[in-house]
């Protein structure tokens, strides 16, 4: 891409590497259900610190399976955080489950635990599962959103689509410390990929074994998991109803080579998101906060425009940096303010602090190809939109 070109707000990194390992699986036996998925899964256990790894199709599949897997069901419930991309509510009604939301905190634009705690005194439905989302890379307060789902007996999914290689507390996103289980994306905009694909870590064998039955259909021939007594060597047992959620091997071995470059890929984005931090401090913006406990993966590096210091609006800085090249993009339209959801009854003005948010946010260019030289274009049709 050269210093004229359209600069995307995310895209991929494909090394030499990476395109020799996904032809070698193509001159391979295996296309599916070969050696490639359990390197992979054991590449991310590895650099996650989990004792289990299951890998899929998508971070949406694996947000469904962990869903199944800790038993929602019709009639259940799930809340998680209006300022998310809509899988992250779907996967609850998927199931059959009804879906609810928590705000944002001004801060980390991630799960208030306090507007939790208000929700939960007085609400006459608890919730079955949270799905706290890491936006933009950075972990939600885990600790105290931890605390409060175990003093009421409640499940949680780490939705950390944005965030494999980052850190919370001293340890990798993916350990599990505070959750039942986490989740990863490896769409091409996120921090590794695989094209399409997606991973739920977990430390506890009895889920990775549910999630495993449900990632292929529910069958299995593992003779620890079949009720079939005395099985002949071609039977196979149906023991849940499941999907066809499979990731394939050549994704799997494009994600075991990207993984050896995940340390590269987030410091590349941290680097650059100091640098952005530092040359925009003087614009009438407010910067992402990256918190002192956390190590973010920086996926992303949302601006808000200040409307108490500048008159311009989001929509007319926007326009003019599509203008000028630049592929900014918003995340998120609070999920709540969806066509589907308002058909729920959800309205404009339940969740201020994600409305608040959203009127105000752009995400601007951050990933591993981003040069200094590019940034600087950035940073220069960012000044003259807000001049
Ligand atoms: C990208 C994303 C998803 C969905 O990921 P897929 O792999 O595309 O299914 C879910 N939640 C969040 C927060 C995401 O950013």
């Amino acid at each position: 891409m050269g210093d004229t070109g359209f600069i995307p707000y995310g895209r991929q990194d494909i090394s030499e590497d990476d395109i020799a390992a996904v032809v070698e699986v193509l001159r391979s036996d295996f296309l599916t259900q070969g050696p490639k998925v359990p390197e992979f899964e054991a590449a991310i256990a590895g650099a996650t610190g989990a004792a289990h790894a299951v890998a899929v199709n998508s971070a949406t599949s694996a947000l469904h399976i962990a869903c199944l897997a800790l038993g929602l069901k019709p009639g259940g419930l799930v809340w998680t955080v209006p300022n998310t991309f809509v899988a992250s509510a779907n996967v609850a009604r998927l199931c059959g489950a009804d879906v609810d939301f928590v705000d944002i905190r001004a801060s980390d634009y991630c799960m208030d635990p306090q507007a939790l705690e208000a929700k939960l005194s007085s609400a006459d439905r608890k919730p079955d599962i949270l799905i706290p989302v890491h936006f933009a890379g950075q972990s939600a307060d885990m600790k105290a959103i931890g605390a409060i789902a175990k003093a009421h007996g409640i499940r949680v999914i780490e939705d950390a689509s944005h965030c494999i290689g980052g850190q919370y507390n001293g340890q990798p996103i993916g350990a599990c410390e505070f959750s039942d289980i986490c989740v990863f994306s490896f769409h091409p905009v996120k921090i590794i990929t695989t094209a399409e694909g997606g991973l739920a870590t977990t430390q506890n064998a009895g889920l990775a074994a549910a999630m495993g039955l449900y990632r292929s259909h529910g069958v299995t021939r593992d003779p620890d998991l079949m009720e079939t007594a005395d099985a002949a060597p071609w039977e196979y047992d149906q023991v849940a109803l499941g999907l066809n959620y499979r990731m394939t091997e050549m994704q799997a071995a494009l994600g075991v080579s990207q993984t050896r470059r995940l340390a590269d890929f987030v410091a590349h984005r941290q680097r650059m998101a100091k640098r952005y931090d530092a040359l925009l401090a003087d614009l009438p913006l407010i910067l992402p906060w990256q918190n002192p406990d956390s190590y973010s993966a920086l996926h992303l590096y949302p601006v808000l425009i200040d409307t108490d210091k500048t008159n311009r609006t989001r929509r007319e800085v926007f326009d003019h940096l599509r203008a000028a090249g630049i592929g900014v993009n918003v995340h998120y339209i609070p999920v709540h303010t969806q066509p589907d959801y308002q058909r729920l009854g959800f309205r404009r003005g339940d969740f201020p602090v994600s409305e608040w948010y959203y009127d105000r946010a752009i995400s601007i260019p951050l990933y591993y190809g981003l040069n200094e030289t590019l940034q600087d274009r950035v940073i220069a049709a960012l000044a003259e939109a807000l001049a």
